[in-house]
């Protein structure tokens, strides 16, 4: 597989260096220089989930990965279902949240996992990242117990919610979590510190596992054919997905998805007030404001990431713009959302409650909508509880980690306390 980097078409690198570096030159992202459909499409989707994501992610990847290394670590990243739930008549929700951290994170993030896991054969890994929430847990899941492998994780004490930290701060073993006195921005200028300094990133081996990588996304593309084979004949011709978007990752995928033939018709990225791409798509002017704090705290991000990535397939003709809707849905409208959704039976937390908006906002009645279900009700409790003046099940795998001791330990903001410190811990 061919990955030019967004920022400078002359750095031109393999899957496996792409999952390795992360990032390019000048901080461009990784895309594959081409995408070529696939064939039989509809016999693709009879085949099991698993088998079927070897079948795709072999046809993108190409030599760099035998079919049955593709279809075991596929067996392991994806042993939880990816289920379509009709809540409305031609509303279906997609439920990405029965992984092990309740969010869409750990498809990509479990998959990212097995792909270190088979390119550093030995190598000393040290998977170094910040998180705000959702991905640390993923992350620290994944990773949870890999030979050689260890994980630090950084996080801004006090500022995410107890669901969050404790799915992570409580696994021990080989995950190493910091609670970081500051915000989550001082917790990401620490990490970039760490990748300036190069005797640290040697002795450790250092790899940053954030949002960006590659493997993340081609690992998304296929739920999405998991959500079409959930239809039928009919209902597949006539398919409008809706995609809650912050760092415009998981949309990605679904246009990656489109380009190798599956047929979606129409896409929707929709944002909380963070709306950045949808004022860019009205005026054609890049402007980001300053982050603002949301009920869907996972998608407060003014600069998506993954942006260049969807904006090239659009202009490469992958998916037809007019097609492509990308709307931002206030505070209050979520909350109003969140209780229609909830009369007509299904418990959304907010994310989702903006995915399915982006139906109402973009789609016509008589066809197929798929909203993402990007996180369980449970992982955003206090909230859910307050808006829909109900009490919610909390599954097993949350309740658990919750009654645990959180085992991280406390950090100042600076980086040569940071330093001192996972040196102590991971030279022994
Ligand atoms: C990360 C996340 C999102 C946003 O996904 P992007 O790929 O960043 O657009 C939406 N919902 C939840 C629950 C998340 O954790």
């Amino acid at each position: 597989m061919k990955l030019v980097n967004l920022k400078d078409d002359t750095q031109v690198v393999s899957f496996i260096d792409a999952v390795k570096t992360g990032l390019g030159r000048n901080q461009g992202v990784f895309f594959p220089a081409t995408l070529e459909p696939l064939n039989d499409i509809d016999g693709l989707l009879t085949q099991p989930f698993a088998q079927r994501s070897a079948a795709i992610l072999k046809h993108l990847i190409g030599d760099e990965l035998p079919l049955d290394s593709l279809q075991s670590m596929c067996e392991q990243a994806f042993d939880f279902p990816a289920r379509l739930v009709e809540v409305e008549k031609n509303k279906y929700c997609l439920e990405l949240f029965h992984g092990p951290t309740l969010a869409f994170k750990d498809f990509g993030g479990r998959f990212m996992a097995q792909c270190i896991g088979a390119f550093s054969q030995g190598e000393r890994v040290t998977i170094l990242t910040a998180t705000s929430g959702d991905t640390g847990a993923a992350v620290a899941h994944a990773f949870y117990q890999m030979p050689g492998v260890d994980v630090v994780i950084l996080y801004p004490q006090g500022k995410i919610s107890l669901a969050q930290q404790k799915l992570f701060t409580t696994l021990g073993e080989n995950i190493h979590c910091y609670a970081v006195e500051g915000s989550f921005d001082d917790c990401q200028a620490l990490v970039k510190q760490a990748f300036l300094d190069d005797e640290f990133k040697q002795t450790l081996g250092l790899n940053s596992a954030n949002s960006i990588n590659i493997s993340r996304l081609l690992a998304q593309v296929c739920y999405y054919f998991e959500a079409f084979a959930q239809l039928n004949a009919a209902q597949r011709q006539q398919v409008h997905v809706s995609v809650p978007s912050g760092n415009f990752g998981n949309v990605c995928a679904a246009m990656i998805a489109a380009a190798l033939g599956l047929p979606v018709k129409r896409l929707s990225a929709t944002t909380n007030q963070n709306d950045t791409v949808p004022r860019y798509l009205d005026s054609g002017q890049w402007q980001p404001n300053a982050t603002l704090e949301s009920i869907s705290n996972a998608m407060d991000v003014s600069k998506p990431n993954n942006w260049p990535r969807v904006e090239s397939m659009l202009k490469q003709g992958y998916f037809p713009k007019y097609e492509f809707y990308s709307r931002s849905v206030s505070e209050e409208r979520t909350q109003q959302v969140m209780r229609t959704v909830a009369k007509a039976g299904y418990v959304t937390e907010p994310h989702t409650a903006i995915a399915y908006e982006g139906l109402l906002l973009d789609g016509q009645p008589e066809e197929t909508g798929i909203f993402l279900a990007t996180a369980h009700p449970a992982k955003f409790r206090e909230t859910v509880e307050a808006v829909l003046e109900q009490a919610i099940e909390m599954p097993e795998a949350l309740a658990t980690a919750l009654e645990k001791p959180c085992l991280a330990e406390p950090l100042s903001a600076d980086y040569a306390a940071l330093k001192q410190a996972v040196l102590a811990r991971l030279t022994r």
